[in-house]
């Protein structure tokens, strides 16, 4: 679906001040450029500007798990107590999960993720080793009610995950599975434009032996990280499972300086964003909810399961901690709001405004999306809001266009700045739709 928009009736609440209770750049820059608007502490609303790009990423996340026979499907956000009392973690899951009572008196909660539902779906639905392997994922809301929320989407109490489920019949098939779902998240990743460096993690509350954190270097990083210096050479052919799986990479408590077979002087550490995070948990859940199928000998057999988890909220911070500038947001391509900023610069003068009209009209007509700047406001403020917006590319339409028939191209990354006539931009930007 193709999007685009004259700011004049866009709903895009920019703010002129930074805010100050704002500590890392991607949180000050959602507030200012219109993204976002927080309710409540780590609960936020998601303005037409930040939904944009949620979905974008949301979508090349569908693109990828599609591409590798996942099927999507939508859980419940509220689930009943009572699955979690059989599987045993409604005690110990702790005080991040949001508990409720309905008007029965029948203890709910609010899904803070969701192995004891897919696992009861599972059991009701998949009976025979026939219908074995399925990965079943959900793009959806969470809540945790995390003790420190903080740096906006980063780490809030309601948030947007993409969480899949894989079932196979034995250990050997589950292992294929994570492998295909590891390199699908490499993928994935570096469609949005971001280099992941897949970590050994702790399988931690959700148990299990095999577990890797997705993580993108940004000083303003949570976590700590461990990792051979090849990672940062390694070309895209070889981040395969089997390449990267053999170099070293820890989380922080998976990491000892004794036992590190990396030596001290190819050993980098630095802060990480955690935007992925998959475990191979093998039978747990389907012996503790009793989930079996009908194996291939007649017998009933307890599935192995993995959960796949991606940060779809919290890649949109991480996807501006690792690409902004002084100015604001610099998009990748991949995942921009809007491909062009239009900026009529002399809104005042006929002439001006028909020429950006009709490029507005032209550019739109051909696929490509747009956000106009056809508001009274002066060149000078209009510059300064796409430059914290972030389109890929900036065409600014003033006295060069009506005199010379020039319009000035700006790239946003690099601030290369050329003048085109009307059919270079036509052939520049409609060349480009097609070669996606
Ligand atoms: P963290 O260590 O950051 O708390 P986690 O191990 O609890 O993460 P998972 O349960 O594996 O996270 O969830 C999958 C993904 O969801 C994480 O990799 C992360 O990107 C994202 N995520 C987890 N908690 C939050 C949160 N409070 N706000 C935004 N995104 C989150
Ligand atoms: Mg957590």
């Amino acid at each position: 679906m193709i999007f685009y928009m004259r700011l004049s009736r866009y709903f895009l609440p920019i703010l002129k001040e930074t805010p100050h209770d704002a500590q890392i750049a991607s949180h000050r820059l959602m507030l200012r450029a219109g993204m976002i608007h927080q309710t409540t502490s780590g609960i936020y609303s998601w303005l037409p500007l930040g939904l944009k790009v949620l979905k974008n990423i949301e979508n090349i996340i569908e693109d990828g798990q599609n591409s590798i026979g996942c099927n999507r499907i939508t859980m419940p956000t509220i689930q009943p107590a009572h699955l979690w009392q059989e599987s045993g973690r409604y005690d110990d899951y702790g005080k991040e999960m949001l508990r409720m009572k309905d008007r029965h008196d029948r203890d709910m909660l609010y899904g803070p993720t969701h192995e004891e539902v897919i696992t009861d779906l599972a059991r009701g639905c998949i009976k025979s080793y026939k219908h074995l392997p399925q990965i079943l994922y959900q793009i959806h809301w969470k809540f945790r009610d995390e003790i420190r929320p903080r740096f906006g989407v980063m780490r809030a109490r309601e948030f947007y995950m993409k969480d899949g489920y894989s079932f196979d019949i034995d250990a050997k098939s589950a292992r294929e599975t994570y492998k295909k779902i590891y390199e699908n998240y490499l993928t994935i990743f570096k469609n949005m434009g971001l280099k992941a460096i897949p970590v050994k993690a702790d399988t931690g509350a959700i148990g299990g032996d095999l577990s890797h954190e997705f993580q993108i270097v940004a000083p303003t990083g949570e976590s700590t990280i461990y990792y051979d210096e090849a990672f940062d050479t390694i070309s895209d052919a070889n981040r395969n499972f089997d390449t990267l799986n053999n170099l070293y990479a820890a989380a922080d408590e998976m990491h000892s300086e004794e036992n590190c077979p990396t030596p001290k002087d190819k050993l980098k550490s630095a802060r990480g964003i955690e935007i992925g995070h998959i475990f191979y948990f093998g039978k747990k859940y389907s012996q503790s909810m009793n989930f079996t199928v009908i194996g291939q000998d007649g017998k009933p057999i307890h599935p192995e399961m993995g959960s796949y988890g991606i940060g779809v909220s919290r890649l949109v911070g991480a996807i501006i901690e690792a690409n902004h500038d002084d100015n604001g947001i610099i998009w990748p391509e991949s995942v921009a709001p809007f491909h062009i900023s239009l900026i009529n610069a002399k809104p005042s003068d006929e002439a001006t405004t028909k020429l950006s009209d009709d490029l507005y009209a032209k550019l739109t007509h051909s696929g490509i999306e747009v956000l106009y700047d056809d508001t009274a406001s002066r060149a000078g403020a209009k510059f300064a809001t796409a430059d914290i917006i972030g389109s890929p590319y900036h065409i600014i339409v003033g006295r060069d266009a009506t005199e010379n028939g020039l319009y000035e191209l700006k790239d946003r990354r690099t601030k290369d700045r050329t003048s085109l006539t009307f059919s270079q931009i036509m052939e520049k930007f409609t060349a480009k739709t097609v070669a996606k």
